[in-house]
């Protein structure tokens, strides 16, 4: 791959680096504004898609621009170069709206998909349930038809990432419990303010509360809010897995401003250590620089595929796996140097950024695939070794596709 900028991509640089600079107050950048505040980061996103930096990839047909996965990029890249917040309708546009792309009538398609992309709507993803993560086919919410062709869902979803401030969500149900696990499933689109849903925020231990738990009690869905066919959940689940790992393990080319920003305040507390404390320091910095390197061109690897037309395979495990690990040692790394003032670090301030992602960060290690899970992929699918012993040899982990 040619890491510069072709003459085209220089100039969509140029152009989008001008756009988001023009806007940047409203853009919340560098404001420390966070990607999920409902209003705000939905007027965000709103403003970023009538300007055309929304689901570039996308077809037109479904709302997007028929752009290249390295024009995104871009997108990415310069929005992190200005410390502007994520997008609010990440999981719409990363898993929800790729499956209704693949997997949607053309109705379900007209009907959502340029509202997605424009945050109207906002999506989340209900698959995961009390007993059933890794193991996603073991799944129990029953989905069953009624005489008019209605189904009615029963049952619970964990982790739903801002389940609380969604307006849709992509459902996983069981319709046929007697056949083998992963053949028994049915994908729905649920209209998260229908009557018999109920979402309870969880606490975490970082103070928000960005994921729920999903209640089923008897809600009545239409059939055409199925999305693919009666027994196939399975396949239509693995188009939303395959583009989940994807969107987490990050078209992460840029070294970026958290890479920056960790740096800056390592180094600005690094006088005062004792020397032989400040070597060490600087060897652990020195090897965050180089995984985030690695990681840079592990996404350029990734997006590489993607131009080709064909899907990132394990890179996508890998970048997600070294991705989180250096963020976290970075976070470390970022605490320790404060020494004993880490301890009055107070969120109100912002004094505890570091902190904060502290107890962000454990999460992202099990979030789409734990860090368990990948590196059986890796160990798998990259170096060859034998499989794990599996209960149902034709059940594949939340790993779907590796
Ligand atoms: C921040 C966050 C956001 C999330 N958002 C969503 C969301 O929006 N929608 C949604 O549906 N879900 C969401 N999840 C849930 C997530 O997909 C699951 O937590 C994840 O798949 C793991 O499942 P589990 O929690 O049931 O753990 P389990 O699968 O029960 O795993 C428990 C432990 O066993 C290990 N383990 C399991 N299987 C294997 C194996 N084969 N080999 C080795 N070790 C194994 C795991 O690594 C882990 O350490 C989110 C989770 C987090 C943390």
């Amino acid at each position: 791959m040619d890491f510069d900028d072709t003459p085209d991509e220089a100039a969509w640089r140029a152009e989008v680096r001008a756009f988001l600079t023009e806007h940047r107050e409203e853009l919340g950048a560098s404001s420390g504004a966070r990607a999920f505040d409902n209003e705000v980061s939905r007027r965000r996103q709103a403003l970023l898609y009538d300007a055309g930096y929304v689901g570039v990839t996308w077809p037109l047909e479904a709302g997007g621009r028929g752009g290249t996965p390295m024009q995104q990029a871009i997108i990415d890249q310069e929005m992190a170069r200005l410390g502007i917040p994520g997008l609010i309708n990440l999981i719409g546009i990363g898993m929800c709206g790729p499956t209704v792309i693949v997997h949607g009538s053309d109705e379900q398609k007209s009907r959502y998909l340029q509202r997605l992309l424009r945050a109207d709507d906002v999506w989340c993803q209900l698959f995961s349930e009390p007993a059933s993560g890794s193991d996603l086919a073991a799944l129990r919410t029953k989905a069953v038809q009624d005489g008019d062709g209605n189904w009615h869902i029963t049952g619970q979803k964990v982790w739903t990432t801002l389940a609380h401030l969604s307006d849709y969500g992509i459902l996983l149900t069981r319709t046929d419990p007697d056949v083998a696990k992963h053949r028994g499933l049915t994908m729905f689109v649920v209209d998260m303010k229908d009557p018999g849903v109920t979402v309870r925020p969880l606490k975490q231990m970082s103070g928000g509360a960005d994921f729920n738990e999903v209640f089923f009690d008897d809600v009545v869905i239409p059939d055409t809010e199925r999305l693919g066919e009666v027994g196939d959940g399975w396949r239509v689940a693995l188009t939303t897995l395959m583009s989940e790992r994807f969107s987490l393990g990050g078209s992460g080319t840029e070294i970026g401003p958290g890479f920056e920003a960790a740096a800056r305040h390592i180094g600005s507390r690094i006088g005062d250590l004792p020397a032989e404390r400040q070597a060490l320091v600087r060897q652990e910095l020195g090897r965050s620089y180089v995984a985030s390197l690695g990681g840079r061109y592990t996404g350029y690897r990734q997006l590489s595929k993607i131009s080709k037309g064909e899907f990132p395979g394990p890179e996508a495990s890998a970048g997600k796996l070294t991705g989180t690990r250096t963020a976290r040692a970075l976070a470390d790394l970022a605490v320790r140097v404060q020494g004993a003032d880490a301890a009055y670090a107070s969120a109100a301030d912002g004094t505890a950024l570091w902190q904060n992602l502290q107890a962000v960060l454990p999460g992202m290690a099990i979030a789409g695939g734990t860090n368990e899970v990948l590196r059986n992929i890796i160990g798998e699918r990259v170096l060859g070794l034998p499989a794990e012993p599996r209960a149902d040899k034709n059940v594949t982990f939340k790993e779907g596709l590796g």
